[in-house]
């Protein structure tokens, strides 16, 4: 029987029409696990008993015992729809907060996505942030409506109240879609139960409808609503099957990777449209040069690491020499292979438009542009909604595991691209950043029990930013000879040009002119604007000088000092966030052995250094958003915890006997949270975060943050002048 699935699978592949390539995204809680499981089932790739209770998708022990989905997992599953059969690739994603970056990555994968969506309690702040990622990245969304069976028998509502819930709800969505992306939504990505783009049901009893699926079954809204009020769950998941439903709809509304393609590629790459691998992408073409994007990387015992990604063009067959975009050397692809649930099955060749798995590509990266085309230009870079804001040391227990944990370091790096990990030089400890505490707490237990490293780690502290208030300049920057000079200005970025960085929208990688045009239209001066040299993080660097003598060789070094200014800034050393640097002036040796990388890369970087410490340099500190869901009685406990925080309430609002409470909170305040809404609540709170962006620091916390900070890192305490980083 498997051998047949196989083979399945295998004819399907070569042929795009009938492909989709999907993800199911949700808010936590709101179902997406159990229906993947019982679409799965329902696809005869793993028992019906089994569908539901065994966390299908949660291949990692630790998401289970957590009941968290961590990393994307592939399965391919075969559907049938009006007599033909097709392939749907689904892609997992992470349902939980602290992990949003994977949902990004994710989201570059596929074509389509399920939006999953709990009928009683809504759209969540999660909600929001997936299907934002999703029509950035030009995935098309259809909805499912899922725990109907909760509005019928918990809230009790009659068929018409249910009805005016979907209906509101189906609404609200759309004004998501049309505020988030007007142009998708004018080009008719709306969902419409009446079209078919929406289905309802419940995913844990098997059973969902939508308007064609009413027409092909002739179970009417009143049937399901009665045997719903009747508890006959099992009558309705024979007449209305969950994965027949959901699948339908899927095949039918979600585009082929051949229509997508035509329209992601434009959005994803910014090379030549017109040229032969340009024209290969836009049309899936599996004869063409291969174009490949890795999307995730995860370590398998036996094969080592194994990359997975979008197939844009070509075709992968095993013994392929491919570029990887970064490397010096060609990779050699060993074994190339479909996802079937947790395992991966090798076949002899995988073409365009799918979702492929491949070892051997010992360079690659989540990110990573593979292809068989000398000097391909690579692909958008994946921007991630949040950022890393919370930061661990690490240490081996054992002091000769060292060697071992650096390799383990850089395996769970590699595996997980929001996570960062630096060495401190002054301290000799490595250090761990992430999206959250609980994000860390993760990794670090998959460091011990994966990886077999017993480690030990400091408490979670937080990453700051540093930022400018004021302008100030030129100042001038010499190098040790004193031949090389350079004059920057620096001042706070304008606030449309953070937006399009923050976006993913603007990138040095992209055309000159369309970069020029965004940015003008974002409120930048026109000869700044034409004058962009590099776009650091969320920092700009700019030349506005003319015809310097060898300015354009020096560049280079130029850059890298500035660089390492933006990645530790005067301050405080930590990153540095909306700051334009612009290059007004410099004098350079004539004779390139008088401005090498010794010379020039301090003479950069002390000039910005000094003037942003003359510009009113100060810390940004991260905050989340908090989001509790608290029985009406146990509220003004849940309350006082946000508030005793620095935390302030945004919205609060009542279902059923239930609050939810909308706020908003510094991450240096949420250490240990968990436990103590808990004990504040008798554990009765549900409760989620999300990422809520940089806010300046209290100016009287300010010398205090920043003293601490100098001290874990070794620098003297004392805040710096401008004048320390100015050689006489
Ligand atoms: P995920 O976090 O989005 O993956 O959500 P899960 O699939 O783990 O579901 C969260 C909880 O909701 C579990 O306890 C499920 O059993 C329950 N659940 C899922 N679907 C339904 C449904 O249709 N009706 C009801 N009543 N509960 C459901």
């Amino acid at each position: 029987r498997r051998k047949k699935m196989v083979e399945r699978v295998t004819a399907l592949m070569s042929n795009p029409e009938m492909i989709r390539n999907i993800g199911i995204v949700a808010h936590i809680d709101h179902g997406k696990t159990t229906l993947s499981d019982n679409l799965l089932a329902g696809a005869g790739m793993i028992s019906k008993e089994l569908a539901g209770r065994q966390l299908f998708m949660d291949s990692d022990e630790e998401e289970q015992a957590r009941g968290i989905t961590i990393d994307s997992a592939n399965v391919s599953m075969v559907h049938e729809y009006n007599g033909k059969e097709y392939l749907i690739n689904l892609i997992d994603t992470p349902g939980h907060v602290d992990f949003g970056g994977d949902v990004t990555r994710a989201m570059r994968a596929v074509d389509g996505a399920v939006v999953v969506i709990d009928a009683v309690e809504g759209t969540m702040p999660q909600t929001e942030t997936v299907l934002r990622q999703a029509l950035k990245e030009h995935v098309k969304p259809v909805l499912f409506i899922n725990k109907v069976d909760r509005l019928i028998n918990e809230l009790q509502v009659d068929a018409q109240e249910m009805q005016i819930r979907l209906g509101k709800l189906i609404d609200h969505v759309n004004k998501l879609i049309k505020g988030m992306n007007e142009e998708r939504y004018n080009a008719g990505w709306r969902v419409d139960a009446a079209e078919g783009t929406v289905a309802f049901g419940s995913a844990l009893y098997n059973w969902a409808i939508s308007v064609p699926m009413m027409q092909k079954t002739g179970v009417s809204f009143q049937q399901v609503f009665d045997y719903c009020r009747a508890e006959d769950m099992k009558s309705l998941a024979e007449k209305c099957p969950l994965h027949e439903a959901v699948n339908d709809m899927v095949i039918r509304f979600l585009p082929t990777p051949i229509v997508a393609q035509a329209d992601r590629v434009n959005v994803i790459w910014h090379g030549d449209k017109e040229s032969k691998i340009g024209k290969a992408m836009l049309s899936a073409d599996a004869t063409a040069d291969l174009a490949f994007m890795v999307t995730d990387i995860s370590m398998d015992p036996h094969a080592g690491e194994v990359a997975t990604g979008r197939l844009f063009s070509g075709s992968l067959t095993r013994g392929m020499e491919v570029y990887v975009s970064g490397a010096s050397k060609k990779n050699r692809i060993q074994q190339v292979g479909v996802f079937m649930g947790p395992e991966r099955l090798e076949v002899e060749n995988i073409p365009a438009g799918n979702i492929a798995a491949v070892t051997g590509l010992r360079d690659a990266i989540v990110g990573s542009t593979v292809t068989t085309l000398d000097g391909m230009e690579a692909f958008e870079s994946i921007t991630h909604a949040s950022e890393p804001v919370v930061t661990v040391a690490v240490e081996a227990k054992h002091m000769k595991d060292l060697p071992k944990l650096v390799e383990v370091l850089r395996q769970v790096a590699k595996e997980d691209p929001t996570l960062k990990i630096t060495l401190n030089e002054e301290t000799g400890e490595h250090l761990m950043a992430g999206m959250g505490e609980l994000h860390l707490e993760v990794i670090a237990h998959r460091i011990e029990r994966d990886k077999g490293v017993e480690i030990t780690t400091t408490p979670p502290l937080v990453v700051y930013r540093e930022t400018i208030r004021g302008t100030a300049g030129p100042v001038e920057g010499k190098s040790p000879n004193r031949h090389n000079r350079f004059y920057v200005t620096v001042e706070p970025l304008e606030e449309g040009v953070r937006e399009l960085i923050r976006n993913g929208e603007i990138s040095m990688r992209m055309p000159e002119v369309e970069r020029r045009e965004k940015l003008i239209a974002a409120g930048m001066d026109k000869d700044e604007a034409k004058g962009i040299a590099d776009i650091f993080e969320s920092n700009i660097y700019v030349d506005v000088t003319k015809g310097i003598q060898y300015l354009n060789e020096t560049m280079e070094l130029v850059l890298e000092g500035f660089q390492e200014v933006m990645k530790a800034g005067p301050l405080s050393r930590e990153p540095c966030m909306g700051v334009k640097v612009k290059l007004t002036d410099a004098k350079l040796h004539e004779d390139a052995v008088h401005r090498g990388p010794a010379q020039v890369i301090p003479a950069s970087r002390q000039g910005i250094q000094a003037a942003m410490l003359m510009a009113d340099d100060t810390l940004l500190e991260p905050h989340q958003k908090v989001f509790i869901q608290v029985p009406q009685d146990q509220m003004g406990g849940a309350a006082k915890e946000i508030q005793g925080r620095r935390g302030v309430i945004i919205n609060m609002t009542s279902e059923g006997d239930m609050t939810i409470i909308e706020s908003k909170a510094p991450v240096s305040e949420l250490f240990g949270f968990a436990g103590d809404i808990r004990s504040a609540t008798e554990g009765r709170a549900m409760w989620s975060t999300e990422f809520a962006g940089f806010d300046t620091l209290p100016a009287n916390m300010t010398t205090e943050v920043v003293s601490g900070i100098r001290e874990r890192k070794g620098l003297k305490k004392e805040l710096p002048q401008a004048s320390d980083y100015l050689s006489m």
